[in-house]
């Protein structure tokens, strides 16, 4: 008889930065470690708009089922006006009475749950079902070590960062500045702080962390978390490297308008600018925006969504996918795209970024520094313009630009006032013509190297052998539970 396979349930966080990477996953547990998998996914008002992709061909996620779960109302929990990981974390704490309806449901039980950053509450479905639990950090190995690390360090170490704000240490790793701390970490009043930060401490009750990174890209941080002296003592459970984890592409089979317009450009003269699945800018940094952009003179794609004054994520909730009409959308300059349509293509609310990205006439990329643009610019060899809006992405700016050499950015950082359209030009300029924006091009196409020499294949890669392992482990207890079904 054959033996069963392993079956992995995955709870993903509403938003395509988390629904993504977590089908991606699904898609290599399944496709090379034999699982099968089924994904839980929040039907969010906000992905709506994008839900379609995941039934495109792109995204092909025929190896994995995906179950929708209703979207909870939060509307009695939770202030219209809070922080967007507040609701986020309240739409998932909300749903985990149907998930766990959906489990008893399930003839084969589920031998794993992974659940990714904003769903850690449903690791104690673990214990109830007998699953082992891993968390999946969509992200990378420093949030990942901020985000466990800050919960344990003492009081007055804490408010030296937070009111002080010096720099703060962190076991083998680089100082974490106070200009990159995530929001929530800044305020011990507030209740974004009360709700995130202890979500440190959970992180060791599951049996794994699965990370979407690789040691050459943040070789420092990965070695301490995996450290038993450093931070691997307060991670206290195994910390698996599995990244780059992204969609496979390819932009020749890829039917869109912007893929043949794409076609028509030089090699690497063209930058696309996408601030993410929810990034906004204000109605000023729009308008300075493309005015940089005109003054540049060079080519463009630009996944452009309307204005939000005052909140950088609120899209994340309420995209505004307003077609974009002959002529000039009115929230931009006047007959802005009159002066650019030769060289620039506007594209509303969301374009298949990772197929742009992989197209050979994509030069750089302005980037809110979400980690899956990162990673879907780093295995293209697409240099950065680093503009991060909130959360993890000022940390992941300064990786790029001062660690890995790989992007540069404006002088002060975008969500302290609005950058200049004279300082816009000069970024534009100098990652597309000149001799700085090549240099980086050299080194995130090494970085891409070491990527695709190593990391994915069956043999011995990075990736695969972490996936290895967390199977190994899921194999065993199959087998342990049939033993015991069997009264071995
Ligand atoms: N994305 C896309 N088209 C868009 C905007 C985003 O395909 O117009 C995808 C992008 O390729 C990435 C994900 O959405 O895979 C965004 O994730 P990221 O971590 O970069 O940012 P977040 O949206 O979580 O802020």
């Amino acid at each position: 008889m054959q033996s069963p396979k392993p079956h992995a349930a995955m709870f993903a966080s509403p938003g395509m930065g988390h629904v993504i990477p977590v089908i991606e996953l699904g898609k290599r547990l399944a496709g090379s470690h034999g699982f099968h998998v089924t994904i839980f996914v929040l039907e969010a008002d906000a992905a709506s708009a994008q839900s379609q992709f995941l039934n495109s061909p792109g995204c092909d996620a025929t190896l994995v089922d995906v179950v929708s779960l209703p979207s909870p109302d939060i509307s009695s929990l939770v202030d219209p006006s809070a922080f967007f990981a507040i609701k986020l974390l309240t739409m998932m704490r909300e749903t985990i009475p149907t998930l766990r309806s959906k489990i008893a449901e399930m003839q084969h039980k589920p031998t794993a749950l992974f659940v990714d950053l904003l769903g850690l509450d449903a690791l104690r479905l673990g214990k109830e079902f007998n699953m082992l639990t891993y968390v999946f950090m969509a992200s990378n190995a420093r949030f990942l070590a901020v985000a466990m690390y800050f919960p344990t360090v003492e009081k007055d170490v804490k408010e030296e960062h937070i009111f002080k704000k010096k720099p703060l240490a962190i076991p083998g790793c680089e100082p974490l500045r106070f200009e990159d701390t995530l929001e929530p970490f800044l305020d011990p009043t507030d209740q974004l702080y009360q709700e995130c930060v202890p979500f440190g401490l959970v992180f060791p009750t599951a049996d794994g962390i699965i990370v979407n990174t690789w040691d050459t890209i943040e070789p420092k941080t990965l070695k301490s978390l995996q450290d038993p002296k450093l931070l691997g003592r307060i991670a206290r459970v195994p910390v698996y490297p599995i990244g780059p984890l992204c969609r496979a592409v390819d932009p020749s089979k890829t039917n869109h308008p912007v893929l043949d317009w794409l076609n028509k450009q030089p090699t690497e003269s063209v930058l696309y600018i996408s601030f993410g699945s929810g990034g906004s800018l204000s109605a000023k940094q729009l308008t300075e925006l493309a005015w940089g952009l005109e003054l540049s003179q060079q080519r463009f794609v630009w996944v452009v969504r309307p204005p939000v004054d005052g909140s950088a994520c609120s899209a994340y909730f309420s995209i505004n996918s307003s077609e974009i009409q002959d002529g000039t959308p009115n929230y931009l300059p006047e007959d802005f795209v009159g002066r650019t349509h030769e060289r620039g293509l506007l594209v509303p609310s969301w374009a298949p970024q990772a197929e742009i990205l992989a197209h050979k006439a994509v030069g750089g990329f302005l980037t809110h520094c979400g980690w899956n643009s990162i990673l879907e610019s780093v295995v293209s060899g697409v240099p950065m313009i680093a503009w991060p809006l909130f959360s993890d992405q000022k940390m992941n700016a300064t990786l790029l630009n001062e660690e890995l050499g790989i992007a540069i950015r404006s002088k002060k950082v975008p969500s302290e006032g609005v950058i200049s359209r004279v300082e816009i030009e000069a970024l534009v300029r100098r990652i597309m013509v000149e001799g700085e924006g090549c240099m980086m091009r050299e080194r995130v196409k090494k970085l891409r190297d070491t990527t695709t020499e190593t990391s994915m294949s069956c043999d011995g890669g990075w990736a695969h052998e972490s996936l290895s392992r967390v199977a190994d482990e899921c194999e065993h207890r199959l087998a342990r539970a049939r033993g015991l079904a069997f009264g071995a």
